[in-house]
C-alpha cells in the first residue's frame, strides 16, 4: 500500500518535528518522541488517516517553504529574509530578562501583547512538569505561565502542535516557535484564512539546529545527575545570559540536588550540536525570515561571563512587527537601541554560510536520488557561489559522505509507531 504523505515526510528525513499536522488532525496523527529521530508525527494505518495526512499537508512546510511573496528589497534581505529595522535590548521587567534565553525580548513581546489585549493567549512550549527531558506545547494566558516557556529548550519541541486548539477557539492568540515551526503556521494560516485573524503576531528564535532526547541524555550524564535520580528541571539557558546548563533531582530519600553547571559553549558545542538531526542540516532558514518579528543571539557583543544580565538582537521582519516592536519600546515593555540592518550578520557570522551550504547540500541529495525540501523564492544558488572554493566542494562531498555514513537513503523509522 502507498504510504501516507506525513510518514513519507518522517521517513525521508523531511520532517521538522513541528507538530503542526498533529495539532491540525489530533484524532488521526499523534506526535511521538523518538529518542534519536526527535518528536515525529505518527499517522493512524486507517482510511481516516491517510485522508488527514492528505489534508495534512496543507500545513506542513517540512519539504515546501515559500518565499516568494516576501517583500525582498536589497541583498541583505535576500540573504536573510525581509529585515524592516534591528534593535538590540532586553525585558524591562528584570526577572524575564534574567530567567530569558538572552534578553527575555520573546517573552516580554509576548506579555505586551497580553497585556495590550492584542492577544488572548501565547502557544509556545515549556518544559514538561513530570519530564524535563521533554517539552510540552501550550498556550500561556498570563505572566506566569509565560515565564515557564523562557530559555531556550535544546531539545525535541513541538509549538506548532497548539494550532488544532487555536482553531477551535475564538481567541487571538501569538505563535513562538522555531523558524520551521512558524513556517508551517503560516502555511496553515494561508490554507485556513480564518486562522489569520487568530494568529495576529508570530515570533521565532533563531535556531541552528534541534539536538534529540539521545543528546539531552548525554548532558544529563555530563551533568551527573544519577540515572535513578528524579528530575525535577533542567535548564539549558537562561538565568543570565547564555546562561548554565544545569539540573535538579530528587535522590529516593527526597532531598533535591542541584548539578553542577555546564557552560552554554560546552554543552552547545560539545554534546549537543553533534546530535542534531539531518533536516535541520539542510535548513535554509535560521533565522525565522517567514516571521513577523524574529529574536536571537547578539554575540557581536559578547557576554560578560555566563551570566550576563542578558541581550537580544530583535528583528521586525513585517510592517505589523515592526509596530509591535515600537509600541512595547515606547510603553515601557522592551529596553531596546536601535541597529543597523546589517548587526543580523555580525551577530551571527555563521548562518550566512550555512544557508549558502544548503543549496551544495540539496544538490547533492537530488544527485543521490534522495528528496530535498522545495525552497521556493530562495535563491541560495547565488549565496553557494559567493562561497570559498573549499565550502563550496564541503557541501557536496560532505553530503555525499553523510549519505553513506548516516545510510541517510534508508527509511526512518519512529520508535513505538506501531503501538
Ligand atoms: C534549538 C535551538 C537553537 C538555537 N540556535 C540559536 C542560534 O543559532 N543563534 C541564536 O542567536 N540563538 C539560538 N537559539 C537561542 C534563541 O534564539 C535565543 O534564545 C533568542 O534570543 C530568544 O531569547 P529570549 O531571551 O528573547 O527568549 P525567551 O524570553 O527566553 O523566550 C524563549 C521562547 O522560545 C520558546 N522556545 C524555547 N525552546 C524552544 C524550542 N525548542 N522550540 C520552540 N520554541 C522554543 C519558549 O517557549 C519561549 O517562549 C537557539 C534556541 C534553540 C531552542
Ligand atoms: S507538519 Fe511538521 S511535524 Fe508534521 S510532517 Fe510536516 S514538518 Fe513534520
Ligand atoms: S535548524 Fe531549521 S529545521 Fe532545524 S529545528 Fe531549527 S529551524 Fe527547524
Amino acid at each position: 500500500m502507498k504510504t501516507d504523505p506525513i510518514t513519507s515526510m518522517v521517513s525521508r528525513n523531511l520532517c521538522t518535528g513541528c507538530g503542526a499536522c498533529a495539532g491540525a488532525f489530533p484524532t488521526a496523527i499523534r506526535m511521538m518522541e523518538d529518542p534519536v529521530n526527535g518528536r515525529r508525527p505518527v499517522v493512524e494505518q486507517s482510511n481516516a488517516g491517510r485522508m488527514a495526512s492528505q489534508a495534512a499537508t496543507a500545513v506542513c512546510a517540512g519539504a515546501n517553504t515559500d518565499w516568494s511573496d516576501l517583500d525582498i528589497t536589497d541583498q541583505t534581505d535576500a540573504d536573510w529574509g525581509p529585515i524592516l529595522a534591528v534593535w538590540e535590548g532586553w525585558a524591562a521587567d528584570p526577572e524575564i530578562r534574567y530567567k530569558g534565553s538572552s534578553g527575555g525580548a520573546v517573552t516580554a513581546l509576548a506579555h505586551f501583547a497580553l497585556r495590550t489585549g492584542m492577544v488572548d493567549g501565547v502557544a509556545h512550549v515549556a518544559a514538561r512538569e513530570d519530564d524535563p527531558r521533554l517539552n510540552r506545547a501550550v498556550i500561556s494566558r498570563d505572566r506566569a505561565s509565560l515565564l515557564q516557556g523562557t530559555g531556550s529548550r535544546y531539545a525535541q519541541a513541538s509549538p506548532a502542535e497548539t494550532l488544532g486548539q487555536i482553531a477551535a477557539e475564538s481567541d487571538p492568540v501569538a505563535f513562538i516557535g522555531k523558524p520551521c515551526d512558524v513556517a508551517s503556521v503560516r502555511r496553515a494560516v494561508r490554507a485556513t484564512p480564518d486562522l489569520a485573524t487568530k494568529i495576529p503576531l508570530t515570533i521565532a528564535i533563531f535556531c541552528a539546529g534541534a539536538p534529540n532526547l539521545a543528546a539531552t541524555e548525554q548532558l544529563l550524564d555530563r551533568l551527573e545527575v544519577p540515572k535513578d535520580g528524579k528530575l525535577i528541571d533542567l535548564r539549558y539557558r537562561g538565568k543570565g545570559w547564555p546562561g548554565l546548563m544545569q539540573a535538579v533531582w530528587r535522590d529516593a530519600d527526597g532531598t533535591e540536588h542541584t548539578s553542577k553547571g555546564l557552560s552554554y559553549a560546552q554543552g552547545w558545542g560539545d554534546i549537543l550540536q553533534g546530535e542534531r538531526r539531518w533536516r535541520c542540516r539542510i535548513c535554509a532558514d535560521h533565522t525565522g525570515a517567514l516571521a513577523d518579528i524574529s529574536v536571537g543571539d547578539p554575540w557581536h557583543a559578547a557576554p560578560d561571563g555566563d551570566q550576563d544580565p542578558g541581550r537580544s538582537l530583535i528583528v521586525a521582519r513585517t510592517p505589523r512587527g515592526k509596530a509591535m516592536i515600537e509600541a512595547a519600546i515606547r510603553a515601557g515593555a522592551l529596553v531596546a537601541e536601535p541597529r543597523a540592518r546589517t548587526t543580523l550578520e555580525a551577530a551571527q557570522p555563521n548562518l550566512k554560510n550555512t544557508h549558502a551550504a544548503v543549496w551544495g547540500r540539496t544538490v547533492a541529495m537530488r544527485v543521490a536520488g534522495l528528496k530535498a525540501p522545495q525552497l521556493n523564492g530562495r535563491h541560495l544558488f547565488a549565496q553557494w557561489r559567493e562561497l570559498p572554493f573549499k565550502q563550496k566542494l564541503q557541501s557536496v562531498m560532505g553530503t555525499w559522505k553523510r549519505i553513506l555514513r548516516d545510510r541517510l537513503w534508508r527509511r526512518v523509522f519512529i520508535s513505538g509507531a506501531g503501538q
